[in-house]
């Protein structure tokens, strides 16, 4: 039986482990691929404090190192079933059988949605991005596109717009699903909206081009792009927890101590409802969802 038992070894579940570990709970963290979640896959990360430059895998390993110092045990496993609710959690794992433990953290995180164009995945981190907050500042002076018609993509490509030499903004309709405040700011706005239109091929490696097609008239296209921002959604990996959990959008909803509905029940990092999903919020949540489960165990 442990005190505490995590979900997911990214940037939230790791820093929930050492915090936990410190604080004298006997940790578990159980992680169904590798360690670090989508912050290992990231290539530069220059907004961590205290770090100018730093890639993805280097951090995320140092943060796992740091917990197992601590003590805190990994099961690399699929986790099969979870119980929430009484006194006792736990998860059946595929091929470690049950793990219990008087606490619980989830840490799933999120995964951003593809586009499911050609050489996409092959481009990350070499002018495909997930992020525009984390990686708009490398295209400074350069042109750049983002792909969506959401709050989230006219966000980004007005903020993209504050330095890029050109931002252009691609959506598959003629109008957008943004709210009225951005739309007004995007249409005062230097960003070049291409309405009607799909992303058809990237060209480049680094991208260098993109070819852009119009679903009504099907003429293709190029515009100079040295980075694609991909901003059509996200998707917690929450649906294990819906049924017991409240959530809004399939994110895990919890109060300012990472408390969900459920007592000794936990939620950090990008599964949760939360304004900003970042590598040091993750961190935060998981530091703070440890130290509730602390006090809940005293
Ligand atoms: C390409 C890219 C670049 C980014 N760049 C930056 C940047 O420069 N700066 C920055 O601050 N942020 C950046 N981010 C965002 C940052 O990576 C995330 O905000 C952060 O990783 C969230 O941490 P997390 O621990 O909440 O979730 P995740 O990192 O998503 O980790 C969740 C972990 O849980 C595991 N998991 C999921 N379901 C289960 C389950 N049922 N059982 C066990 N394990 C499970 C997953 O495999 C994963 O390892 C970037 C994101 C991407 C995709």
């Amino acid at each position: 039986m442990y005190d505490l038992l995590i979900l997911g070894a990214g940037p939230a579940g790791l820093t929930a482990g050492i915090y936990g570990a410190r604080g004298g709970l006997k940790t578990v963290i159980v992680e169904r691929k590798s360690f670090g979640g989508q912050a290992s896959i990231t290539p530069e990360i220059e907004n961590f404090p205290g770090i100018a430059n730093i890639d993805g895998f280097t951090l995320t390993f140092n943060m796992q190192e740091q917990a197992k110092a601590l003590g805190v045990t990994f099961v690399y496993d699929e986790v099969e079933s979870v119980v929430l609710e009484g006194a006792e959690k736990s998860v059946t794992t595929k091929n470690n059988g049950e793990i219990k433990a008087k606490t619980l953290i989830i840490a799933c995180g999120a995964e951003s949605t593809k586009l499911g164009v050609d050489n996409e995945i092959d481009l990350i981190g070499k002018g495909v991005s997930y992020c525009a907050t984390c990686d708009g500042r490398f295209f400074k002076n350069k042109p750049v596109a983002v792909v969506g018609g959401g709050n989230t993509a006219v966000e980004d490509a007005l903020y993209l717009s504050n330095f890029a030499s050109e931002v252009y903004l691609i959506h598959r309709r003629d109008s957008l699903r943004a709210s009225k405040i951005l739309q007004d700011k995007l249409f005062s706005s230097n960003v070049k909206i291409l309405w009607n239109s799909i992303v058809e091929k990237l060209e480049g490696n680094p991208l260098e081009k993109i070819v852009v097609k119009n679903t009504k008239t099907a003429e293709c296209a190029s515009i100079d792009a040295n980075c694609l921002f991909v901003a059509i959604g996200q998707t917690p990996a929450s649906a294990q927890f819906l049924d017991k959990l409240k959530s809004e959008n399939g994110y895990i909803l919890a109060d300012e101590n990472m408390q969900t509905n459920i007592a000794g029940v936990y939620v950090a990092g990008d599964i949760r409802k939360t304004p900003l999903r970042q590598i040091i919020t993750a961190c935060a949540d998981g530091a703070i969802a440890a130290d509730s489960a602390l006090k809940y165990l005293m």
